[in-house]
């Protein structure tokens, strides 16, 4: 297949620009092999297998318990190699109290030889677990981020419409970024490092007690009881803040996403200072709570290394009378200080942990609430395949709300013929476009039901319905890429002259022909740089391709130049030739089309019937007609 598909190129095209002897353009020949041995070992990332369900998913509430369980293998592995790392890190200072005792003080060399190689290779063999450790669990944690990405991700795929209507999209970006990031510290080290910090500080207290149980005693009461009373109330303050942490950095980027997009109107009004000073205020707050998280850090971390020290001095006092009524021995003392070193040493790495841990939790809390939407269109798990449809519509007394509280339709009987073009036009606001969305099941009806061929569209399975519907919205979106790309987007793997038929009939030629690389030209993000008549076209164009069984068609709004609205018009005209199609009209002209027309007002549908028939009837349509006839002084000269 020709061309850059811009939406599937991965980093394996840059192998095959390299075999079409691209990198080299321009580069010295002393770096050619250099570049070709960096190519040789470029990852290669073949399609990836998608499994998505609309309604099979693992509903268990979000929690880390759940996320690690498949891994325990994993994590036991990770667990023993740790265990292994810190009995062999700290072994070092009994080593030393045997060196000093046997050795120094009794004057034998040969044993100060053996601790001194024992110690050697217990450093050695420590290092060697480690870099294992390391590595191994670094997979693990990336593999883990991996899958919550996915996750996320698919779960935003199964979501209905209503759930992006409520959300902002900075608040979803923010869930997929800075949350999922909050829990990839965690995850990549935090987790196991909670592990060796932990295990470090039983091995030690163990050795402390093997050294001296007096001591150690003295230890344990200064350390632990505060160490537990400070914990229990960072813990309680610190997720408070952590949780106002994450719903400000959502803010900021909602904000930043809001004003990103409106930047036009933000420029054209002339709000720019007036964003600013919003953005502050939004920023202002975000700083206020990490300052807030600031100051609980401020007082745990230090509040529980002053314990340490405390407890340090205790010790020598303790100990150092102890030494001097000959209880214990000096190689005895040193050890026991040198293990207090050590013992404090965790503490402090684990009172980071736990800070960490607490901002990895308040993530799990936005990431467990947002796992837990369920779609508000569901697919069941009985759902059918719809067989080929022929396009035969209907809707049965639908009531529907976006909210509940304010109906948008009333009862709304409509029927739509195989092959029968229905035009709805009515009043901006009157439902016309919602009676769309409701074909589509974007959403489902209040009351009532909407049917294809008999097929109620609650009992069929989502992809099989909206594999035969084409859409075109009224405020088509095209996505970042080549003209090409954004025709296909529906059927990628269309052939060439299909794409090129399908630009052809709808009266895309003009646009490539004017286009420097023709369909291979680059379209902004958004389609911004493209005119309005040329972004329905490519929408027409992307429906024309997808030759859907059925088309629901929203008519744009956006008033066009006399030339385009025709280019447009002749496109409708070839892409509606024989095919079932609910035109969502704004334009008479565009009603006129189709072979029957319903009027909706105010939710409900007030007349019905073909073109003649209605302006015959001289009701409400009759009177649309009037006007425009008045205002118009042109008529399509094709009726
Ligand atoms: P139109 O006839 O202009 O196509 P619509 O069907 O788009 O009208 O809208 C009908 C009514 O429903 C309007 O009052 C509109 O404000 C409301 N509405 C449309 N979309 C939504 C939505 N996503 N959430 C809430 N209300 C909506």
């Amino acid at each position: 297949m020709g061309g850059g598909h811009g939406f599937f190129a991965g980093p394996s095209s840059f192998q095959a620009n390299a075999q079409a002897g691209l990198p080299y353009a321009e580069v010295p020949e002393e770096l050619r092999s250099r570049i070709a041995d960096v190519l040789r070992n470029e990852p290669e990332h073949p399609q990836p297998v998608v499994q998505f369900s609309h309604c099979d998913w693992d509903r268990r509430p979000f929690g880390l318990r759940t996320f690690l369980a498949p891994h325990a293998g994993g994590l036991i592995v990770a667990f023993l190699l740790v265990l292994a790392e810190v009995g062999l890190l700290h072994v070092g200072p009994l080593l030393t109290q045997i060196g000093i005792d046997r050795g120094v003080l009794a004057g034998d060399r040969s044993v100060l030889f053996a601790v001194a190689l024992a110690y050697l290779g217990a450093v050695g063999l420590s290092t060697a677990a480690s870099w294992f450790r390391t590595r191994f669990t670094g997979r693990l944690g990336e593999r883990l981020v991996y899958e919550l990405r996915v996750r996320v991700f698919s779960h935003f795929q199964r979501q209905s419409l209503d759930f992006f209507t409520v959300e902002k999209s900075g608040v979803l970006m923010t869930r997929m970024t800075s949350d999922i990031e909050a829990l990839t510290v965690l995850m990549q080290e935090g987790l196991v490092n909670f592990f060796v910090q932990g295990m470090t500080l039983v091995v030690i207290t163990g050795y402390l007690v093997f050294l001296d149980p007096t001591l150690a005693l003295v230890c344990l009461l200064a350390v632990v009881p505060i160490n537990i009373v400070l914990t229990m109330w960072f813990r309680r303050v610190s997720l408070i803040g952590y949780l106002r942490v994450r719903d400000r950095i959502a803010d900021v980027l909602a904000n930043l996403s809001e004003s990103l997009a409106g930047i036009r109107v933000i420029t054209a009004f002339n709000r720019r200072d007036h964003e600013m000073a919003r953005h502050q205020r939004i920023i202002d707050a975000h700083l206020d709570a990490n300052l807030y998280t600031g100051r609980t850090q401020a007082l745990f971390g230090p509040g529980t290394e002053s314990i340490g020290i405390l407890t340090q001095a205790i010790v020598l006092l303790v100990g150092g009378r102890m030494a001097l009524r000959g209880e214990v021995s000096l190689g005895e003392l040193t050890a026991f200080l040198l293990f207090l070193t050590s013992f404090f040493a965790p503490v402090q790495t684990l009172v980071q942990l736990y800070n960490q841990y607490q901002q990895g939790s308040a993530a799990v809390v936005k990431l467990r609430e947002l796992l837990a939407r369920e779609p508000s269109v569901p697919e069941h798990s009985d759902a059918i395949e719809l067989p080929p449809i022929r396009g035969a519509i209907c809707l049965e007394g639908v009531t529907f709300g976006y909210d509940p509280d304010h109906l948008v339709l009333r009862d709304v009987d409509l029927e739509l013929a195989p092959g029968e073009v229905l035009a709805v036009v009515g009043p901006t606001g009157a439902g016309k476009s919602t009676i769309a969305k409701l074909i589509t099941r974007f959403y489902d009806p209040t009351f009532g039901n909407v049917t294809i061929d008999g097929h109620d569209l609650r009992d069929v399975t989502i992809d099989s319905l909206r594999g035969q519907l084409g859409v075109v919205p009224q405020e088509p979106f095209l996505f970042n890429g080549t003209i090409r790309d954004n025709v296909a987007f529906a059927r990628p793997d269309a052939a060439e002259d299909e794409v090129l038929e399908a630009c052809r009939a709808v009266g895309l030629q003009g646009l490539m022909d004017r286009m420097p690389d023709g369909m291979d030209t680059q379209i902004h993000e958004r389609g911004t740089s493209l005119s309005a008549g040329e972004r329905q076209l490519v929408a027409l164009a992307r429906a024309f391709l997808a030759r859907p069984r059925v088309l629901v068609l929203d008519e744009a709004t956006s008033s066009l130049d006399l030339l385009s609205e025709s280019v447009i018009e002749q496109a409708l005209d070839s892409l509606l030739e024989g095919q079932t199609a609910i035109l969502i009209a704004h334009r008479l002209a565009t009603a006129m089309r189709a072979d029957r027309i319903a009027v909706v007002d105010d939710g409900r549908i007030v007349e019905h019937g073909t073109h003649d028939e209605l302006v015959a009837l001289g009701g409400q349509y009759a009177d649309m007609v009037d006007t425009w006839l008045r205002h118009a002084d042109h008529l399509p000269t094709d009726r």
